[in-house]
């Protein structure tokens, strides 16, 4: 379905980012797969993708906190690939403090990763995007893009943020073939959560399966993970002539967490 298309995934060494990487892969687009550092393993995940469709792979190193990295990243991706049609703001982190100890520079490390890089993308993308009067913008919030959980302030914060932004795109680019839309998952077990178990098991001496029930059934009426599987099928289906009038908007993957 995507064959000819390129997309930019940003942090797709891991979790959801991999997910969209390779249901993208699999639609035979080009795909730019993107990590702070090449290394083994994002050799071994660039190998297992070019396997899945007929497009290509390429990594590049950037840390998305930077401006200059991802200037150069969208430059090399032209040079090499060619012009972006499809941009997945996923690189995101989490920290965990109540506002008055939320060091300040772990603020600021947070708002330039979760927000400031998916601007600098989008601002990078669009005006490639108008030429050929095509695009996809897809930027992963999350549920709390729309509500909010203690100790998650800067999170919290730039998850909202992503959704006004997003916002913002859709009508500047309304009377065009471009759309940009926001993806909010609940939890998926990635490596961002697991840290956020560990961190409970270790408090409460309990074992991390359990820690990883208790964290569901706080928020999640499914008691079930959303997957990483299911966020790559959700960005296929973004990237659909079927989607095509859908801008603006929120796509949210939560097992029930924010119908409550
Ligand atoms: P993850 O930790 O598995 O993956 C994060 C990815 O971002 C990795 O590829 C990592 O290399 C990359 N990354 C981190 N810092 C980077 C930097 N400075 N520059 C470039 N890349 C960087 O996390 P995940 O759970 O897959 O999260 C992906 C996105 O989904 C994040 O924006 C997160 O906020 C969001 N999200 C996650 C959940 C969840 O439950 N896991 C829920 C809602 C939203």
């Amino acid at each position: 379905m995507l064959s000819g298309k390129t997309a930019v995934v940003t942090g797709s060494t891991s979790g959801i980012g991999l997910g969209i990487a390779t249901s993208l892969a699999e639609q035979n687009c080009n795909v730019v797969v993107n990590g702070r550092k090449q290394n083994e393993k994002s050799d071994e995940i660039c190998a297992i993708l070019d396997k899945l469709g007929s497009g290509q792979v390429l990594f590049q190193a950037a840390d998305l906190s930077k401006q200059d990295e991802i200037e150069h990243m969208m430059a090399e991706t032209k040079a090499k690939i060619g012009p972006v049609d499809i941009v997945v703001n996923n690189a995101g982190m989490q920290h965990v403090s109540p506002i008055e100890d939320f060091d300040p520079v772990k603020w600021n490390l947070l708002l330039s990763l979760n927000l400031t890089a998916a601007f600098h993308v989008m601002r990078l993308a669009l005006p490639d995007m108008k030429v050929r009067n095509w695009g996809r913008v897809i930027n992963v919030s999350s549920v709390h893009g729309q509500v909010a959980s203690i100790n998650k302030s800067a999170y919290v914060a730039s998850k909202h943020g992503l959704i006004g932004l997003t916002k913002v795109c859709a009508l500047e680019t309304a009377e065009t073939g471009i759309t940009a839309n926001t993806i909010c998952p609940g939890w998926v077990r990635t490596p961002l959560v697991e840290d956020q178990i560990v961190m409970r098991a270790e408090k409460s001496g309990r074992t991390i399966e359990e820690e990883a029930r208790d964290l569901l059934s706080e928020k999640q009426p499914s008691k079930e993970f959303v997957t990483p599987q299911q966020l790559g099928e959700t960005a296929v289906y973004l990237c659909s002539d079927a989607a095509s009038q859908m801008t603006g908007t929120t796509l949210t993957l939560d097992g029930g967490w924010t119908a409550q």
